[in-house]
């Protein structure tokens, strides 16, 4: 049987997001259990995956079965496309599984042309209805124009704004019918200007238009950049809604509006959400004109408001979750255009997920699977030192938008953001208004502050999602774009001065207000307490200093997965007699060096070791690559002259001996040890000797150094740097008399490594994925270098993410499983975990779980999101 491609709202259900999208399954559901929905009709998501495999082309039998439906909606609502008497007017809407707010098209008022507006018009002597017609037939003209066509809205808002000059007005409002009805002829020679050909009179050419730009839409650069944002692949495709329009720009008894059935900022339980007299739905979103509160909509409104309260309880127990939802009232009358579960800060998500546990709605493990783990970061990030924020004198507020502390030079448009990023300055980017395109510089900036627009204006629901702090609708900003500067409180800013601001209290500060890290507890404990619970995986983390492994067992780390041993000699006094080491020419020196080296070593091991209080610390022997090591100023380099006894001259030589082509694939990890094997007898000595230290002071603990070997591809080469490490392990704790256990594993990074992980397990106590070079050396990518041509990978489409953040499950999966298969039959308990960067991407740790590991490591900020990954990959897998 052939596909179906269109279903009635009536014909679907809550359970077919993914034939019908988050919009059409909810908007069927509504149906479904009796709400006020007009009844129109779903394009799947199959026939968008099918307009892109027929070359952007929408077929003949997909828009046979279109019109069919048409038709269907004509007798259903009575009315039909084009009629004189009673013509039938459509919004047509993107609605994609997930939501992706702000990211598609939308087309309002679609079926009107010259003729029907005629004939609305002597259907209804009511001089208001005339300016009404006139006014939809202007938007239509619009947003066609801009959404379908692609001509840009800024024509039109400056033949707007000629006419409201020319009358004298200020606003929109005071346009009169005539007005109106004079710009759509000025819009439709506009379009004709810029098209070369007439406006589409014909509803179903217009149709047909409308729903081919939904499905290009799905295609835009902003939708691409969100759905690598939020892991939404590529091939899910958007469905579209058809959907008979209800007026709320008829007269001053409509309106529109947004609302949410809990605060999407706090989480607080209660009705809000904005609204808007004689407006349409574009209007409250857009911000162009400041709207009403909801509660205040219950004078205006009172009928329609009790009903909407009733059908907003009745959404909430439904979908036992938050709703989000956009209403329209026409005449008094309520109608429904779409619920959903709200987006939200992940302050909110907390709130909600545990009172509805409180309230009965919601088990712990689904409270648990309703927190994005990718949210938590916003958490953990910093909110203004309490006391200057205190000696600090806001000079304007606006909206708190979406929490969090911003801090940055101004700038004033989306590509500057970009561009002082790259340039390494924080930046606060201030807009009249934000619109989609301005995504990537939202992105690149710690805050963003908007003149214009209310909580669920474009700048508000964008940052909520990216969790970058917010604050909108400053109206007392007096914006000059054109000259990068405005005036708040008796004060011009330019770009580039500083400035702070408050997402969560909306406040406005003047220069720089010093951030603090964020504590966690309270509701976020409650749901990591659950989390803990259901996982399967243990949460390590990366580290290499006992201020971040503190940092880390804070928020919940179970021991040390990886300390990058060549990490602790960053700091200036170290790093001089680490160079030292790694510019000795001969063995005698590089012993001296190396035994200045020891104590350093062996005391931050004794750091970390009491940081863990016996929890695993797994130490990684020397990977450095040596580039990253080398002097290459004049002044170090004299130094290193000094410290070794030899000219600049032969330093300089020695320098640029140890130049490599391929650093990443040169001279590092245990190759420094099979050609230095005294490394590793140092690194050794202080491992065991710190180990012995802490574990006399702490009885109760059980320390095992766990020695981790980076960089292995062959048995043999292993097996030659573990009897240096157990030969000096063995020696040292003979001599302290004593008893300790260690043990020595590898990492798993290279890919013959992965091939031969049954040979290599023989030796090896564990495994450590070190998928940032696995990854590297799969794809044969360099680390370094990649960055610079993956952006053409995602335009055309080859890879939807970074590799290097992500996991590639298909390739180095692969070898990943093979690997702990292969480990697992010659040594049924060897020890399994990652360390790569992947450790705390949410998907990988779910693939983690999947083929077995023990544990994932990451760095500190993380361990919560992949505490929650792994506890969602746990509860996942049991159902
Ligand atoms: C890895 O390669 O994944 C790893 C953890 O080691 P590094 O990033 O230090 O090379
Ligand atoms: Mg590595």
């Amino acid at each position: 049987m052939s596909k179906k491609y269109c279903y009635l709202f009536s014909e679907g259900n809550a359970n077919m997001r993914e034939l019908l999208g988050g919009k059409g399954a909810n908007l069927a559901e509504m149906t479904n259990i009796g709400l006020p929905v007009p009844q129109g009709f779903t394009i799947t998501t199959e026939a968008c995956t099918q307009y892109y495999e027929d070359g952007r082309k929408i077929n003949d039998s997909i828009m046979a079965e279109i019109m069919q439906y048409v038709e269907k909606m004509e007798q259903i609502n009575g009315k039909k496309f084009g009629d004189k008497k009673n013509p039938l007017l459509v919004s047509v809407r993107s609605g994609a599984r997930a939501s992706m707010p702000g990211m598609m098209d939308t087309i309002l008022n679609l079926g009107l042309n010259d003729e029907v507006v005629e004939a609305m018009i002597k259907g209804n002597p009511d001089p208001k209805f005339k300016r009404f017609v006139y006014d939809s037939y202007r938007r239509f003209i619009q947003m066609f124009s801009d959404v379908v066509m692609e001509v840009g809205k800024k024509y039109f808002e400056q033949l707007i704004d000629q006419m409201k000059e020319k009358k004298g007005v200020k606003f929109d409002v005071e346009l009169t019918a005539d007005d109106l009805k004079e710009l759509a002829s000025q819009f439709k020679a506009e379009y004709k200007s810029k098209i070369g050909s007439d406006f589409p009179s014909d509803p179903k050419v217009q149709l047909y238009e409308a729903i081919r730009a939904v499905f290009r839409s799905w295609d835009n650069p902003r939708a691409n950049v969100y759905r690598r944002d939020n892991d939404i692949p590529y091939s899910w495709g958007t469905a579209v809604n058809v959907m008979p329009m209800v007026f709320g720009n008829l007269n001053d008894n409509s309106g529109t509006g947004v609302a949410f059935t809990r605060d999407p900022a706090t989480g607080a339980k209660g009705l809000m959400g904005e609204f808007l007299v004689n407006a349409q739905g574009e209007d409250v979103v857009a911000g162009v004109r400041t709207p009403m509160k909801i509660a205040e909509m219950a004078t205006r409104f009172p009928d329609a408001y009790a009903q909407f309260e009733k059908v907003c309880k009745l959404l909430e127990n439904h979908y036992r979750d938050m709703q989000d939802m956009e209403f329209t009232v026409e005449n008094g009358k309520l109608y429904m255009l779409q619920t959903r579960n709200g987006k939200r800060t992940a302050q909110a998500a907390l709130r909600i997920a545990c009172d509805l546990v409180d309230e009965g709605m919601r088990t712990e493990e689904e409270a648990v699977l309703m927190i994005d783990p990718r949210n938590l970061d916003t958490l953990l990030h910093p909110t203004f030192d309490a006391k200057a924020l205190k000696a600090a004198n806001p000079v304007g507020k606006g909206l708190g938008a979406s929490p969090g502390a911003a801090c940055g030079q101004i700038v004033f448009s989306a590509a500057d953001a970009e561009a002082w990023k790259a340039a390494g300055k924080k930046v606060v980017l201030v807009r009249l208004e934000t619109s989609p395109e301005d995504i990537t510089g939202m992105k690149a900036s710690q805050g963003i502050l908007t003149v214009r627009g209310g909580m669920t204006s474009h700048a508000a629901v964008v940052a909520r999602g990216m969790g970058t702090c917010c604050v909108s609708g400053c109206g007392d900003i007096v914006m000059d774009e054109e000259n990068k500067c405005f005036t708040l409180a008796g004060k011009t800013y330019k770009e580039g001065d500083y400035i702070s601001i408050d997402g969560s209290t909306g406040n406005i500060y003047d220069g720089l207000i010093p951030t603090v890290d964020a504590t966690v507890g309270g509701d976020f404990g409650r749901i990591m307490s659950w989390a803990d619970k259901f996982r399967k995986l243990k949460v390590r983390t990366n580290a290499d200093t006992p201020r971040d492994a503190k940092k880390a067992r804070e928020l919940g780390a179970e021991g040390i997965g990886l300390c990058r041993t060549e990490h602790m000699f960053f700091e200036a006094d170290r790093i001089a007699a680490f160079r030292e080491m790694i510019c000795s020419d001969t063995k005698e020196a590089r012993e001296k060096a190396l035994a200045k080296i020891l104590p350093y070593q062996q005391a931050d091991f004794e750091a970390l070791y009491e940081a863990l209080e016996g929890n695993p610390v797994t130490i990684r022997f020397l990977d450095p690559p040596l580039h990253e090591f080398v002097p290459t100023e004049d002044a170090e380099i004299r130094q290193l002259a000094k410290d070794l006894g030899k000219s600049v001259e032969e330093v300089r030589g020695i320098i640029q001996g140890l130049h490599e082509s391929n650093p990443m694939m040169g001279h590092r990890g245990c190759r420094l040890t099979v050609t230095y094997p005294e490394i590793a007898v140092m690194q050794t000595k202080a491992v065991i000797r710190a180990a012995l230290n802490v574990q006399a002071k702490h009885k109760d603990w059980k320390v095992c150094p766990e020695i981790m070997i980076p960089l292995v591809g062959e048995l043999k080469e292993f097996k030659y740097v573990k009897e240096v490490v157990v030969k000096t392990a063995d020696e040292e704790i003979a001599a302290s008399k004593t008893k300790l256990t260690y043990q020595v594993g590898t990492m798993i990074e290279i890919p013959r490594a992965a091939l031969t992980a049954d040979e290599i397990a023989k030796d090896a106590e564990f495994f450590c994925f070190g998928t940032n070079d696995l990854t590297q050396m799969t794809f044969g990518f360099s680390r370094d270098d990649a960055g610079k041509f993956l952006g053409a990978y995602y335009d055309t489409k080859i890879f939807e993410n970074d590799p290097f953040a992500k996991l590639d499950q298909v390739g180095v999966g692969k070898l990943m499983k093979m690997a702990v298969t292969l480990g697992h039959e010659v040594r049924p308990n060897i020890h399994c975990g990652i360390c790569g960067e992947h450790g705390g991407d949410p998907t990988s740790v779910e693939f983690c779980h999947r083929i077995g590991l023990d544990y994932v490591s990451c760095s500190p900020f993380r361990v919560p999101i992949a505490r929650l990954a792994a506890a969602q990959a746990a509860i996942k897998d049991r159902k």
